[in-house]
């Protein structure tokens, strides 16, 4: 009845996080590997409307945190995440058992959402993508102030800084940081809508613009990273960019030093979070997802039964067993 199988899926009723179109999909966020064409849609209010600058037609139901609902044979709550505006996690009663979906989650606190809390359960599906020892992170009070003194630094010697962050999520968070400082932004067309829903949720982003064909001198530019490849920026005269990613502790993936400046602001938790959370949680079974499989490993010496999953195909991936795990009958 409640199996990985493209996502969570319980029996014909619904799915969570699916990973293909389905007819009815509690979405977790609105991160593009977390949210699909589906026809109708459970989620926060927030990640309804990011959903609507991505697809047009669907149908919705709104839930607000810890408002409980029903479908089919499971109760169902969502709870903060911390990892963008409107993250959730999800939380289902089913069986007599409480199994816990985490989403992408981060206990750090982020100006621009809820935060989250550890979630006592049965059965705990984790987000382990930083999910190796060597991910520990800065704090995040010391990655925005790096983040400010990098744009007064070059603004200061009439450099533009361009932030590359991704469209949903960490480019308003850096919106956010700047914008109290009382900087200017000029900002990627999409960024731009998700900036305004930001607003509309009443997340403070100061003031921000959409990016023309070059930026307005004064102005911090802030991009995703993969339009900045495609973005014509010779008319732009001397910038300096800056990637604000968890993935730029990782020198030697070319994300840090050797490919400009790099700040690990990230939305994910730590190693050492993921850790605590699962201490205290205390499930019965762990399953982790997206990231690296050895976590898993990890979790058994220190006495949990675990195992890394892939979400879309339900398989395990230390035996490659046959896929579509049940979890429960
Ligand atoms: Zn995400």
């Amino acid at each position: 009845m409640l199996k990985i199988d493209q996502g969570i899926r319980c029996g014909e009723y619904f799915a969570v996080d699916p990973t293909v179109k389905s007819d009815l999909a509690v979405v977790s966020h609105a991160h593009s590997d977390h949210l699909k064409a589906h026809r109708e849609i459970v989620a926060t209010a927030p990640t309804i409307e990011l959903a609507g600058l991505v697809y047009k037609r669907f149908r919705s139901k709104i839930v607000n945190f810890h408002e409980k609902f029903t479908i089919g044979p499971a109760e169902v709550e969502l709870a903060p995440a911390g990892h963008m505006l409107g993250s959730a996690q999800v939380i289902l009663d089913f069986n007599g058992e409480r199994i816990v979906y985490t989403g992408d989650f981060k206990f750090e606190e982020n100006r621009t959402c809820a935060r989250a809390k550890i979630h006592p359960c049965d059965t705990l599906l984790i987000d382990t993508t930083y999910g190796m020892p060597h991910y520990r992170f800065p704090k995040a009070e010391e990655c925005r102030e790096m983040l400010v003194d990098f744009v007064l630094k070059n603004l200061k010697r009439r450099i533009t800084p361009v932030i590359l962050a991704y469209t949903f999520g960490k480019a308003q968070e850096a919106m956010e940081i700047l914008g109290r400082e009382g900087m200017e932004m000029d900002v990627y067309k999409k960024i731009f809508s998700a900036a305004m829903i930001y607003s509309k949720f009443g997340i403070d982003l100061g003031r921000f613009y959409p990016l023309g064909e070059r930026p307005v001198s004064g102005r911090v530019v802030i991009l995703p990273p993969g339009a900045f490849r495609f973005v014509d920026s010779r008319g732009w005269g001397r910038y300096k960019t800056c990637f604000l990613s968890g993935w730029t502790i990782d020198k030697n993936r070319g994300y840090g030093n050797s490919n400009g400046f790099g700040i690990p602001l990230s939305d994910h938790a730590s190693f050492d979070d993921i850790i605590r959370y699962v201490e205290t949680a205390k499930p019965k079974k762990v399953y982790t997802l997206f990231g690296p499989s050895r976590i898993a490993e990890y979790l058994k010496r220190i006495g949990f039964k675990a195992e890394a999953v892939d979400l879309k195909t339900g398989r395990s991936i230390a035996n490659h067993s046959a896929g579509n795990l049940e979890l429960f009958n």
